[in-house]
């Protein structure tokens, strides 16, 4: 039942048809607006993930402990943040030193499969003179080949991303992608352009610290490691020992009368004489043992595994390297020399002592064996118990 006076809808006039086109009209643009607004902000949520992944990976590059863990982060973190297929980085290295310094920390290059050295730039290819900016585009051997030398994997597009330091090319850092749309020549580069000086003040000041560490661990007379690395090297080796139940030798060293050799030759043929004994021992070693000069005419020498007989075998090797040949000064001198060893090997290597007590235990053990050698009349080895 209607009441008289209520508003029956049906009642109304009918709409004007102009009015429902246009009102038609102001949904549907209403309903675009609203798509697009959420693609934008779909869009604007996508950046902001990908700016954190990109914050979280310069500081991962930029908090990178050593040269290592930041080739390291580099290759793995670089990969997976950018979602790249392949990265490659090439340094400048015109004297080998950080190839140096690799070696000295790694014994090989094998680890760092995407990681090269170019002596000069031109050894880059065609592309070398334009590295001032970054390059992009689509792949090709003739000029890209160079930075990606390993064809195990051939990107489509590249962005080869030059690393500058004070204007001064020091290397160029090679991303790879199997989608021909990555990286065309048309993209933005700033973010890759910051991404690159980011890199190459860490990479510069990650080789800096290594060259620096080296120089600190290193004798600058002999060119083999000082006291301060063997005694780093000790430690790390007990630890190591103690983990995985192996043994460790030590042979102490020492030039027997070297003062007179000194009296007799000068200091300078004196110092020919400490290089030639430390080429003489480190050729009679494994390259996983440790040479220091631990002082003055003093070498310490740690056998890694090595159980107290082949110890004796090896003291003995470098006892007679040095006795039987003589050391060749100038085209008219020459002189004789003759070194004493001492030998211990560490036994008990699980009693409970700290790390610093043990590694004091063997180098004394080694210094008394030694002293006794020189008691029994020099150009000896000797072990005790
Ligand atoms: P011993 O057989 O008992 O070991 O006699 P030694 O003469 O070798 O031992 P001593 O400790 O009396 O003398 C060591 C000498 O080594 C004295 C020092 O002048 C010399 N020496 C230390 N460092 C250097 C160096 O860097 N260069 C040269 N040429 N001589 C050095
Ligand atoms: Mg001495
Ligand atoms: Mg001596």
């Amino acid at each position: 039942m209607h009441n008289k006076n209520s508003i029956n809808p049906c009642a109304l006039d009918p709409i004007d048809p102009m009015l429902a086109t246009s009102s038609n009209d102001l949904i549907s643009e209403n309903k675009i607006l609203r798509e697009r607004l959420e693609d934008l902000l779909d869009q604007a949520h996508r950046n902001q993930q990908i700016m954190r992944r990109h914050q979280e990976f310069d500081l991962q590059i930029i908090g990178s402990n050593s040269f290592n863990e930041l080739i390291n982060n580099l290759f793995s973190s670089l990969t997976e943040t950018s979602e790249l297929d392949i990265v490659t980085l090439c340094l400048l290295d015109p004297e080998n030193s950080i190839r140096h310094v690799f070696l000295n920390q790694h014994g090989s290059l094998s680890k760092f499969p995407n990681l090269f050295f170019f002596k000069t730039k031109e050894e880059l290819g065609p592309l070398h003179d334009s590295l001032h900016q970054p390059i992009l585009g689509q792949y090709s051997p003739s000029q890209h080949s160079f930075m990606f030398p390993q064809r195990m994997l051939e990107p489509v597009s590249v962005a080869i991303i030059p690393l500058l330091r004070h204007n001064k090319l020091i290397g160029c850092l090679n991303l790879g992608s199997l989608e021909r749309s990555r990286f065309s020549v048309n993209l933005a580069t700033d973010f890759i352009e910051r991404l690159g000086s980011i890199i190459a003040v860490c990479l510069e000041n990650g080789i800096n610290n290594e060259r620096l560490k080296q120089i600190s661990l290193t004798d600058p007379l002999t060119g083999i490691s000082n006291r301060r690395y063997i005694e780093q090297r000790l430690h790390e080796e007990i630890s190591r020992a103690r983990r995985q139940h192996y043994s460790i030798s030590c042979l102490y060293i020492d030039i027997d009368h070297f003062k007179k050799i000194n009296d007799r030759v000068g200091h300078q043929g004196g110092d020919i004489v400490l290089c030639e004994v430390a080429r003489r021992i480190r050729a009679e070693l494994r390259l996983s043992d440790a040479l220091a000069r631990f002082g003055g005419e003093e070498f310490v020498v740690l056998l890694i595994d090595a159980e107290l007989t082949n110890a004796i075998k090896v003291a003995e090797r470098i006892r007679a390297s040095i006795a039987h040949q003589l050391f060749k000064l100038s085209l008219k001198q020459n002189i004789n020399a003759t070194v004493s060893i001492g030998v211990a090997t560490l036994t008990n290597i699980d009693r409970p002592e700290t790390i610093e007590a043990t590694a004091q235990r063997i180098i004394a053990q080694a210094d008394h064996a030694l002293y006794a050698a020189k008691e029994n009349g020099r150009n000896k080895v000797i072990c005790l118990g």
